[in-house]
């Protein structure tokens, strides 16, 4: 299965970190069955990234998958497929079918590493202190929406203002944290969105907003990503 990193969904995602650490609740999450069938490549490659993402960021599902890492390469791969290839290296006529059982074995096996492997990359560069020196959220507060249901006629984003800041810009991503908006720089504190945005939300849908407040030396400090849901 293909696993490809788009820069864009990355860089919403480091950005995003500090907001997901402690998930609100868990009906999001996946089931377990569905990281077996990640950690076993049974699933595509949309759902294996769209997993990775969740996994990457809910502390549950990442402790929850980690059991799962271990209790697949003990079980299944290590005793299953281990067995398989020690049998086959003792007959010629055994040695196709168990091969290409023990590939499959193997495939899993390089997929489960490379899965862990990205899983950790993504952590340690999304946990890194370096990048998040101060905790953005003491930065730039968000007042509105904040997990919060609202309808699409009073969907209104508003935050606290920040001294000394040139202008603010507010980004709204869906739920897979893909780009849906950005605002032109602003100067005020509280922005109603265009109607072409409110349209296009789907009604109880997660999506997610931040602010950024740029400075006039060129600083940035971002407030970190809010939740909500138009329920009309
Ligand atoms: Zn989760």
């Amino acid at each position: 299965m293909a696993m490809t990193i788009d820069p864009d969904r990355f860089e919403a995602l480091c950005r995003a970190q500090v907001g997901f650490q402690k998930p609100t609740s868990r009906r999001e999450c996946p089931s377990p069955k569905r990281m077996v069938r990640l950690l076993t490549s049974r699933c595509s490659a949309r759902e294996g990234s769209k997993l990775i993402d969740h996994i990457s960021l809910c502390s549950d599902c990442a402790g929850e998958f980690g059991f799962l890492t271990e209790a697949l390469r003990s079980e299944r791969i290590l005793v299953g497929d281990i067995e398989n290839w020690l049998g086959s290296s003792q007959g010629a006529e055994s040695r196709r079918p168990y091969s290409l059982r023990y590939s499959w074995g193997l495939a899993s096996l390089l997929a489960a590493f490379f899965i862990v492997g990205f899983l950790v990359l993504r952590l340690v560069v999304l946990r890194s202190p370096e990048r998040y020196r101060a905790a953005p959220e003491a930065r730039v507060a968000l007042l509105e929406p904040v997990e919060q249901k609202v309808s699409r006629q009073s969907l209104v984003f508003r935050w606290h203002p920040v001294q000394g800041v040139e202008h603010y810009v507010v980004e709204v991503f869906d739920e897979t944290l893909s780009p849906v908006w950005k605002s032109l720089p602003l100067l005020e504190t509280r922005i109603v969105p265009p109607d072409q945005l409110a349209r296009g939300l789907v009604p109880q849908k997660s999506y997610f907003w931040l602010v950024s407040a740029y400075f006039p030396g060129g600083d940035k400090w971002m407030s970190p990503l809010e939740e909500f849901t138009l329920k009309d």
